[in-house]
């Protein structure tokens, strides 16, 4: 398997606090990445970065076989429209806040993208999305718009929307966090059937542990902007070597 998203000494910044130091992290194709770890760690920024939705000032990354990297001393890296396109192509992202478009329908929401930048027909859009609705289970939301669903059916649209672009990564950034309990479920089994997918890259965020255990092949533990360690869930989870890990782990569990 080749690596998909690689991470190559990328430093990031804000202001004078500096949250990756030289970071390298790669993940592999199909791979289905957990990173855990305290607040302020770094794992949103980790993400933010893959995302384009933040800037970094040293180091390389790449991407689905495309590199972004500083051009020498001229300031922080800015993603160049060329950039923005070929993200939006290749990774969708999920964040706590469902960030849905509220003044569009269910439907809209999820046939905008594929129809400005796929440059799908409205009728194919339509019958993407109307598949994708079907599979989240929110078949008959189609013409509601966001404020009239439940927390856990916007996020469920919101995965939807995300698929509609046939992404190669799809990132979570701590998906059910803002849920009521009782609606914690219903989206992670949905995003568990997306792990059973083999070729679709997952790096997904969460403090539910048991969730990250059954789907996760590799789960990183974050500590200031490190990974302190990582491994397959049954070890790191269960038989953690670093006490930072375990003190984490304690904590949470
Ligand atoms: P995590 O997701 O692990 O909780 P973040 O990546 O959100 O951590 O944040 C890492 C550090 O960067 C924290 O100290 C946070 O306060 C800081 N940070 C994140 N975003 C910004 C921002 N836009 N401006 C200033 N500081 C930020
Ligand atoms: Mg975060």
């Amino acid at each position: 398997m080749t690596d998909i998203i690689e991470f190559e000494t990328v430093t990031k910044s804000f202001g004078a606090l500096t949250v990756l130091d030289r970071f390298d992290f790669r993940v592999r194709q199909g791979e289905k990445v957990t990173l855990i770890g305290p607040s302020g760690s770094g794992k949103s920024t980790v993400l933010r970065i893959l995302m384009t939705l933040e800037p970094f000032e040293g180091g390389n990354i790449r991407i689905a076989g495309q590199s972004y990297h500083m051009p020498d001393g001229k300031g922080p890296f800015r993603a160049t429209q060329a950039h923005l396109f070929n993200i939006r192509k290749h990774v969708g992202m999920l964040f706590q806040q469902f960030n849905l478009f509220p003044h569009m329908t269910v439907l809209r929401n999820i046939t905008e993208a594929p129809v400005s930048v796929l440059g799908l027909s409205k009728a194919e859009a339509r019958e993407r999305a109307m598949d994708l609705l079907a599979m989240v289970g929110l078949s008959d939301k189609a013409t509601f718009y966001p404020n009239q669903l439940s927390g856990g059916q916007q996020q469920r649209v919101a995965i939807a929307r995300a698929l509609a672009m046939r992404p190669k990564v799809l990132l979570f950034d701590e998906p059910t966090s803002a849920l009521d309990p009782e609606l914690v479920g219903e989206v992670l089994n949905v995003i568990r059937k997306l792990a059973e997918e083999h070729d679709l890259t997952m790096i997904m965020v969460t403090h539910e542990m048991r969730f990250a255990r059954e789907i996760s092949d590799r789960v990183c533990f974050f500590d200031k902007g490190r990974i302190v360690e990582e491994g397959p869930p049954d070890q790191l989870l269960v038989r953690p070597s670093h006490p930072r890990t375990a003190a984490f782990l304690a904590a949470v569990l």
